[in-house]
């Protein structure tokens, strides 16, 4: 394992710093990796090769002169939804094919202002909407632990990406799951953040009031760096908080002896895979010998996040979806009669199936007539859910449980059946509908396959659960696990 692609983001950034390699040696490596893993995983829908070694050269000078910010000379891969200026960014979608933007996403700037060198951009689920990477444009994501098997999504690409070590670390967006659930089904770190700690700016709307940047690592060490140099306040983000950003990585010794840890009832119910539930009570017994304290909780109105979510998701996705029609930028039909065969033509070729769904049944519950009965309703039972998580938050300090009821599951299981890919969701929706911080991290396998840990804590709590989680990585090895053929 001395391998340069082992090193991991805080590794590569010491090394760097340390002139043990340089930026370009490491720049080559992963490149070369993500090319020749391509074929079979399909993880990348764009690779920046020569601007990446042109960036890289670039550090190794400013290394060379002493200069440069935390992240100089780390590469890193972008999930196809951040807009980065003059690089393709789509979306996983037609109709987002041609698309370059003008401008980069907040998260890309102040990743390229902290010195980390863009490798390329991730596959994901079309628009972010989906749980296997099954709904992009661009083809289905493997799984490293087996091509077979979906790795989860919407963030697949950049989560099969980090855990077949083609990068170190990768950006990811999570809406109702998109960081954790595939972080869990790859077997890597996952951190989604509270909302508004991440700037949305430049990021590809899904539904507005859940989506939420994060971080997809091997470890929660080099989550937290990678955090720390993303987050914080943007006056382009009207949602962003002003609020300061902690040292992430200073604060990962902390001792987590006497932390409180509720267990969810609802999280452990008849759904969840025996197997899965035998790992992560494993994990809790690990944390009970770091001294952490379990208690049971109950959220009782946690069971009904999925249908609210499929509700809000939807409404959002809807009207965030209306601003693509053919006429400003993206996917346009040929030789249009008029302006409603314009707009009619350009989103049926534009749009997948799945986005379609998410349209019609947003543009159904926001309705005239329908509006009270479904939108309005799941926003109060979603006031009910938050208000079920505050009070859960009066006496633990963070909950545990699984971040999947499974582990990967096959290509093609199931697309047919929208309701039962939903569910795939139903431990990590609750943590976006309340605009909580979470964080999956790897705790042992099913057979050969990966199996999360979830931890979810009050809002602007990253630094506990990475510090949790980092205490539990301590103690376990198995975030350093490898794929076997990627070691
Ligand atoms: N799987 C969920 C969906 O399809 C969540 C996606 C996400 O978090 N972007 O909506």
């Amino acid at each position: 394992m001395s391998e340069l692609h082992h090193i991991g983001l805080a590794g590569a950034a010491a090394g760097l710093r340390a002139r043990r390699f340089s930026s370009v040696e490491l720049a080559e490596t992963f490149l070369k990796r993500i090319e020749r893993n391509q074929e079979t995983l399909n993880a990348f829908i764009s690779v920046t090769r020569a601007q990446a070694l042109s960036d890289a050269a670039a550090a190794d000078r400013a290394l060379a002169a002493g200069d440069g910010g935390a992240l100089t000379g780390v590469p890193i891969a972008h999930k196809d939804l951040f807009c980065t200026r003059g690089v393709r960014t789509t979306c996983g979608s037609c109709i987002l094919d041609n698309f370059v933007s003008p401008y980069d996403a907040t998260v890309v700037a102040k990743l390229k202002h902290a010195g980390a060198v863009m490798l390329g951009k991730t596959n994901m689920d079309e628009f972010a909407m989906g749980s296997s990477n099954e709904t992009s444009y661009y083809g289905t994501v493997r799984n490293p632990w087996d091509p077979r098997l979906v790795p989860g999504g919407s963030s697949g690409g950049s989560a099969a990406a980090v855990a077949a070590r083609l990068v170190p670390g990768a950006t990811a967006t999570d809406t109702g799951g998109s960081i954790r659930q595939p972080a869990a089904l790859c077997g890597i770190t996952g951190l989604k953040p509270t909302y508004g700690r991440v700037s949305r700016y430049g990021m590809v709307a899904f539904a507005s009031s859940l989506d939420q940047g994060g971080v997809l690592t091997v470890s929660a060490a080099d989550a937290a760096l990678m955090l720390r140099e993303m987050a914080g306040f943007d006056p382009n983000d009207s949602t962003s908080v002003e609020r300061e950003v902690p040292d992430y990585v200073a604060l990962l010794g902390e001792p987590i002896a006497g932390l409180r840890v509720g267990l969810l009832k609802e999280f452990f119910d008849k759904g969840l895979d025996p197997g899965n539930e035998r790992r992560v009570r494993e994990a809790l017994k690990v944390f009970e010998s770091l001294g952490a304290r379990l208690t049971e909780v109950s959220l009782p109105n946690l069971p009904l996040s999925v249908p609210v979510y499929y509700v809000v998701a939807p409404a959002e996705c809807s009207s965030n979806l209306a601003r693509f029609d053919g006429v400003r930028y993206g996917h346009r039909c040929e030789q249009p009669r008029d302006l409603q065969d314009l707009y009619r033509r350009s989103r049926g070729e534009g749009f997948g199936a799945e986005v379609k769904r998410r349209i019609m049944t947003g543009t159904y519950v926001l309705s005239a007539g329908y509006y009270d009965a479904y939108y309005l309703k799941a926003q109060r039972v979603r006031q009910l859910i938050s208000a079920d998580f505050t009070r859960a938050f009066a006496s633990v300090d963070v909950l545990i449980g699984p971040t999947t009821p499974t582990p990967a599951f096959a290509i093609g299981a199931k697309t047919a059946d929208p309701i039962t890919m939903y569910l795939n969701d139903i431990y990590t929706i609750g943590a976006n509908l309340a605009g909580l911080p979470a964080v999956s991290v790897p705790c042992g396998f099913v057979g050969k396959l990966p199996v999360g840990l979830q931890i979810v804590g009050p809002h602007f709590s990253e630094a506990r659960l990475l510090t949790a989680a980092h205490a539990y990585q301590r103690a376990t090895d198995w975030h350093t696990q490898v794929p076997e053929g990627y070691a």
